[in-house]
């Protein structure tokens, strides 16, 4: 089995990587990544020597490039994780987002179903329903509920994912969808709210929370949701959507007041800065689905999860302080020369 997972130098990417590679030693694994600002290649520094890993760099919405991938490797399944995946960027830059979540999901679909493919997956978000009030914890997303975007990167997403399924229903592509709540772990870029608070904490730099903090978010371990998509590519049926959550809802209050008691900083640190335009409120999976019918389920709860992952921003200093200095974007030249 030869799979293409795009966007394996970033943080979820990055972590499937190192979950296939390792699970699977008879698969291929090749990782194809732009090495955006926030594709990293150091993340892959454990696999990068393993015999059934490659890593390639290109653009997925280079249709000429994509096109002469597959005539080279003839993947078996794409995994498409690659993406601009910022909402404040896609706020201040919205093209940017149209281009690769857009326009580079039909470029990858159009290759599929030229060269033929046994699974194209696309990894999706639960921003997609757009949010939940905050006065209804009785309401959960399901994979019935209509889309309704805020922001510009929430509707490139559903925009991709509205493609993804008409490729299926239009040209018979073998497709599946998960749309998955906010994931935290190892290897998160520290503009994301968990690594910037533990990073900024560490340096008793003052730490920026939204409004009032109020808001909702319902945290999965980048781990569960490795395992997901792993179930869902090889047992998911054909262009089926799956929520993907573990029910780990918390204000970003909560989790601030969380990390800095971890790791002993005063919450004087907070600063409640200007919210952001358009900002959700809440947002909560439901499961259900994908535990029923796949026979998926979290292994981390919140409390656990988040702690270990402080202890990997302590244990791995060194790969998040060449992310802040900028160090880790001459990886690439060392590793694999100027070309
Ligand atoms: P990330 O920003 O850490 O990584 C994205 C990767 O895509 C980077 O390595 C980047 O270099 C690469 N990339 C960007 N544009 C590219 C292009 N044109 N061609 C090839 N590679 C390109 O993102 P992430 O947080 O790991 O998210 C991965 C996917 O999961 C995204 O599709 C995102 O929408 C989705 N998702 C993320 C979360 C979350 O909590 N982070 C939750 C649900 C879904």
């Amino acid at each position: 089995m030869k799979i293409i997972v795009t966007g394996g130098a970033g943080f979820i990417g990055g972590n499937f990587v190192h979950h296939m590679v390792n699970k699977y030693p008879d698969y291929q694994i090749i990782n194809l990544d732009l090495l955006t600002y926030a594709g990293n290649l150091e993340t892959l520094k454990p696999v990068e020597d393993k015999p059934n890993y490659k890593f390639i760099k290109g653009d997925i919405a280079d249709r000429d490039f994509v096109f002469q991938l597959f005539e080279n490797e003839k993947p078996d399944i794409i995994v498409n994780f690659a993406a601009e995946s910022h909402v404040d960027r896609s706020i201040t830059d919205p093209e940017a987002f149209v281009r690769t979540n857009v326009m580079g999901t039909t470029t990858l679909l159009d290759a599929c179903r030229t060269y033929g493919i046994k699974r194209y997956h696309q990894v999706s978000t639960d921003e997609v329903y757009g949010d939940l009030p905050l006065d209804r914890p009785d309401l959960f997303f399901t994979e019935e509920t209509p889309l309704h975007t805020s922001s510009p990167y929430s509707s490139s997403k559903a925009s991709a994912d509205l493609f993804v399924l008409a490729y299926q229903r239009t040209f018979g592509l073998p497709v599946t969808i998960s749309r998955c709540s906010n994931n935290y772990g190892p290897y998160h870029f520290p503009e994301k709210l968990i690594p910037l608070i533990i990073s900024r904490a560490l340096a008793d730099e003052e730490l920026p929370v939204y409004g009032t903090g109020e808001n909702v978010r319902d945290w999965l371990h980048v781990s569960d949701h490795c395992e997901a998509i792993d179930l869902i590519i090889h047992k998911g049926k054909e262009g089926e959507v799956y929520n993907v959550g573990g029910h780990n809802e918390r204000t970003n209050l909560e989790v601030v007041k969380t990390i800095l008691e971890a790791l002993d900083k005063p919450e004087s640190l907070i600063k409640y800065v200007k919210d952001r335009p358009g900002h959700d409120r809440r947002y909560a999976i439901d499961p259900k689905k994908l535990e029923t019918e796949l026979g998926w389920k979290p292994k981390y709860n919140f409390d656990t999860g988040i702690r270990q992952t402080i202890q990997w921003y302590l244990d791995n200093e060194d790969w998040w302080k060449h992310i802040i200095n900028g160090e880790y974007q001459g990886y690439f030249d060392t590793m694999y020369g100027n070309r």
